[in-house]
């Protein structure tokens, strides 16, 4: 009796391993050298991460590490070969690399798009002012913050200014350690009482999150405002710039620490700005590490604005991507509408990780999960999948296919339950040009928040897939 028990189980577990999905788990499916490369590999992630924590810094970094691998300016209309490499840039913010293919690009090409904006806050034109003897910073958030999480945490200020000749300046500050830090300041528990009768998007009001910059009043000076006064000095002492010059300024409030490993097995990274240079990083590595030439014609996209909805002119819902492109057509002779049509695109940016401890907005059978490898999300969207391009089938299976046969770990995943909110990524905008397009990134747990997590072997499976696509 008890020989006939095991036999049934056993058949049971047979047909369960031959029919059952099999979910992936990189801590056990990855070798011990791949989990080295994966730990190598995000050392360069964190770096690029420090580096470029807005889109002209992470778009400056990006020019830097192309040239070096030998990218060089794109001139529409020059004449190129296979094998080539090129790069173009829009208004400093966003960039465009390829590498022309064996195959005519009437064949098409395989776009990887990632995003270089982060949410954070920005300061508004005319944001200096004196209260109570404290001089502050007015700003206007960018992105879906939740705004609580932003007083008490150490700032840093990056940008451009434009002064009244149109010479720019150029500001950091707040990275260096010997540099002071800015902040916004929240009240004590012990006065919260009212605070807290708040519904939570209004913990902290927009118009709460402003940045505290001096306290110090200028010396000699005995009128009013003599705090400003004194912040102002330092600003012409140091930028050579005045009050007016705020006005044709990008400053940028972003988290003033620098990436960190995250765990007593340091296997995740916790940083600013994750979403979604994660997949920036990992897009630009793999069109980097290309030798020789590839099949088809591999090109990174890291744009801007994805944050607001791909809005103006260095997001995607603009032309740029597409005028390069048709540019690229044009040297082989190739009709523009002929190279869109024909080409594929990996949608790279992050996905939500599901959160043991914020269980419920996710649907588990559905949800990606840090640690077990790339995401592969077939629609994002809200309420009826409003908000998204929705990859078809066919997509889904040649990309599936991509993947399992280079061996690279993913999963599938989507934004959350239905009806419990949403969210969209570029893949719209690349599939409204006839472009088949997948959104293909990295779990974030915390995303959009100033300290966000990764796991590094999804990191690692994230480059691992881009640098498959640019193989096909
Ligand atoms: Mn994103
Ligand atoms: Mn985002």
């Amino acid at each position: 009796m008890p020989k006939k028990k095991n036999e049934k189980t056993s058949e049971a577990s047979a047909l369960k391993e031959k029919l059952f999905m099999k979910r992936k788990n990189t801590g056990f499916e990855m070798s011990e050298q791949d989990t080295a490369k994966a730990d190598k590999f995000c050392e360069g992630y964190k770096s690029f991460l420090d580096t470029g924590k807005t889109e002209r810094e992470a778009c400056a970094e990006a020019v830097r590490l192309a040239e070096q691998a030998g990218f060089v300016p794109f001139e529409a209309g020059a004449s190129y070969k296979p094998g080539d490499r090129v790069y173009t840039v829009n208004r400093g913010k966003a960039i465009i690399l390829a590498i022309i293919g064996k195959k005519s690009v009437a064949e098409g090409v395989n776009i990887a798009a990632a995003h270089i904006d982060s949410p954070r806050l920005d300061l508004k034109q005319n944001p200096l002012y004196e209260n109570e003897g404290l001089g502050y910073f007015k700003t206007h958030y960018y992105g879906g913050i939740k705004k609580y999480q932003w007083p008490t945490i150490p700032l840093a200020l990056h940008g451009v200014i434009y002064k009244a000749n149109g010479e720019r300046v150029d500001v950091k500050l707040g990275e260096d350690d010997k540099d002071p830090v800015l902040v916004i300041t929240d009240i004590l528990p012990h006065l919260a009482d009212e605070q807290y009768k708040r519904p939570a998007p209004k913990l902290i009001k927009g118009e709460e999150l402003n940045i505290l910059i001096g306290s110090r009043p200028f010396r000699d000076d005995k009128a009013s405002e003599a705090v400003k006064l004194g912040i102002m000095c330092i600003l012409n002492e140091k930028y050579g710039i005045t009050e007016d010059d705020f006005v044709s300024a990008e400053l940028e409030c972003v988290p003033a620490y620098k990436a960190k490993d995250v765990g007593f097995d340091r296997s995740m990274i916790g940083a600013y700005g994750q979403d979604d240079r994660v997949c920036a990083y990992t897009a630009l590595s793999a069109i980097l590490a290309v030798k020789g030439t590839p099949d088809r014609t591999a090109v990174t996209v890291l744009t801007d604005k994805e944050e607001i909805g791909s809005e103006g002119c260095t997001g995607l819902k603009s032309s740029y991507m597409k005028f390069f492109l048709f540019d690229l057509a044009e040297c082989f002779g190739v009709n523009g509408r002929t190279l869109l049509s024909h080409s594929k695109c990996l949608s790279a940016d992050v996905n939500a990780a599901f959160d043991p401890t914020f269980a419920e907005p996710f649907e588990k059978l559905n949800a990606s999960f840090a640690g077990r490898g790339v995401v592969v999300t077939k629609y994002t969207g809200a309420r009826g999948k409003s908000g998204t391009s929705d990859a078809s089938a066919e997509f889904v299976s040649e990309v599936r296919r991509m993947l399992d046969k280079d061996g690279v770990i993913w999963q599938t995943g989507e934004l959350g339950k239905v009806d419990f909110g949403g969210g969209g990524t570029v893949a719209m905008y690349v599939a409204n040009l006839d472009i088949d397009t997948i959104d293909v990134g990295v779990p974030v747990l915390s995303m959009h928040a100033p300290f966000e997590i990764t796991a590094k072997n999804d990191v690692y499976m994230a480059y691992k897939a881009f640098r498959t696509f640019f193989k096909n």
